[in-house]
């Protein structure tokens, strides 16, 4: 073939590796331009960031980033493809900030957290994770923190890779992997102590192998860092609430350092006591669940930045009967942290919204936090923007994602009622677009 090229097919042939190789240095302005438009007419705008809805708006959408949002008289080039939410109201894709797309369920009757470890094979689980992702996208997540794989390894890092590369659909990914406990501090647990039982985190002892988990964990992808700074919780003879500590200052200093050291951040399940403590004296960047927080410890997270995750739906789940310890700690953790979230709601901490999707099984709507939220005394467009801009913030995301406006990514949903008035509404998705490809469209 090559032997046998014409003196014009070798010129053609040069010509065309030419063009080739100018093709990548085409600017993104050009490339942009190149890209489908399509306009999106929107009946009610809320934009994630600005504190009041607009009606009547357009949205331009170049490629998969937006490229302009204005006046409904505003003209619209020929060509461009029309999508009709005039009905609607239109919101930036929803961010849930901590879920478990390799979790299913942790419902006693089906075997508890256990069976999803001794129960289920990789393939099972994966195939889990992948019904997960989907269920997320259906109900207008566009972006996932995912914080934790409970065994999985570094599956949703992979399972990432699938959804970036179009093999299955899916929200955005940040994944924590493994996330990092102590000796006592994870599932699996009850079990003969001759048996070497695998454990749902990463186990360490001491600082030095605490850092070494955590550039494990970076090595091989992880977006996040995620420890227990609290495990085991209990009612003690007074009523409270307490909850054993698991790692120790010094352990989490060496995670976050290693950590910011990789422009990554660390977020810490910690329920209240000694455990909460040391997870802001160790400087972790978001508090998840946070049951039980002091006004001091409050202040503290003030005073730091720190976020709060405050995961509220999952402790109204599996309540063991009243008038056992099982029960009467799953009653305790329910109402300290209605009075937490009060008190970091007057404090005006930087919340976000998080579900722990996976602790409550996937089936069921992930919305149902925005209701939890909204009863306990925040605003449904506080609730929003939780799940919006203020979570794109905490993900180093601010301006790119949970918004609609110039330059952001095409991650777009849309309800048909007033979630304002309604916030159950953001449990009846009906439109979604992620990164400009339109994933459903039920208006
Ligand atoms: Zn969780």
């Amino acid at each position: 073939m090559h032997r046998a090229m014409t003196r014009a097919a070798i010129c053609a042939a040069g010509l065309w590796l030419l063009l080739a190789a100018y093709a990548p240095h085409a600017t993104a302005q050009e490339r942009s331009q190149a890209a489908q438009l399509t306009v999106i007419r929107a009946g009610t705008l809320i934009d994630g960031v600005s504190n009041t809805a607009r009606t009547n708006q357009l949205i331009f959408v170049r490629g998969n980033k937006i490229e302009k949002v204005a006046d409904a008289g505003t003209a619209v080039p020929a060509g461009a493809k029309l999508v009709d939410l005039s009905k609607a109201t239109v919101l930036p894709g929803l961010i849930d900030s901590h879920t478990h797309i390799f979790l299913w369920g942790e419902e006693p009757a089906k075997g508890g957290y256990d069976a999803n470890i001794l129960n289920a094979g990789i393939a099972l689980r994966a195939a889990r994770a992948t019904y997960a992702v989907k269920r997320a996208l259906e109900q207008g997540f566009t972006t996932l923190r995912d914080l934790e794989t409970e065994g999985a390894g570094f599956g949703d890092i992979e399972i990432k890779q699938a959804i970036e590369e179009g093999t299955i659909p899916g929200p955005r990914i940040f994944g924590a992997t493994k996330a990092i406990s102590t000796t006592g501090g994870y599932n699996l647990e009850g079990y003969a102590p001759e048996l070497d039982m695998p454990k749902g985190a990463q186990l360490v002892d001491g600082p030095v192998e605490a850092r070494k988990a955590a550039r494990q964990q970076l090595e091989h992808g992880a977006d996040w860092i995620k420890v227990y700074m609290t495990h085991r919780s209990w009612v003690d003879k007074q009523g409270n609430l307490v909850s054993q500590p698991t790692l120790t200052v010094e352990e989490l200093r060496a995670i976050v350092d290693e950590t910011h050291g990789w422009q990554k951040k660390v977020a810490c399940h910690a329920y209240n006591g000694i455990g909460l403590q040391r997870a802001l004296d160790g400087g972790c960047d978001s508090i998840e669940h946070g049951l039980d927080m002091t006004d001091t410890q409050i202040a503290q997270m003030q005073r730091q930045g720190t976020w709060y995750c405050p995961t509220i739906s999952p402790y109204y789940n599996d309540w063991a009967p009243a008038d056992t310890p099982g029960g009467k700690r799953d009653r305790a953790r329910a109402m300290t942290h209605e009075v937490t979230f009060r008190k970091a709601l007057a404090a005006h901490l930087k919340i976000v919204f998080g579900t722990d999707m996976g602790g409550i099984p996937w089936q069921e709507p992930m919305a149902q936090e925005f209701r939890r939220m909204v009863t306990l005394g925040m605003a449904p467009m506080d609730a929003i923007q939780s799940a919006t801009s203020r979570a794109a913030e905490m993900l180093d995301m601010k301006g790119e994602i949970g918004v609609i406006s110039p330059g952001a990514y095409a991650d777009i949903i849309a309800v048909a009622g007033d979630p304002l008035k309604d916030v159950d509404e953001l449990g009846k998705v009906r439109f979604v677009m992620r990164d400009g490809s339109v994933f459903k469209n039920d208006m």
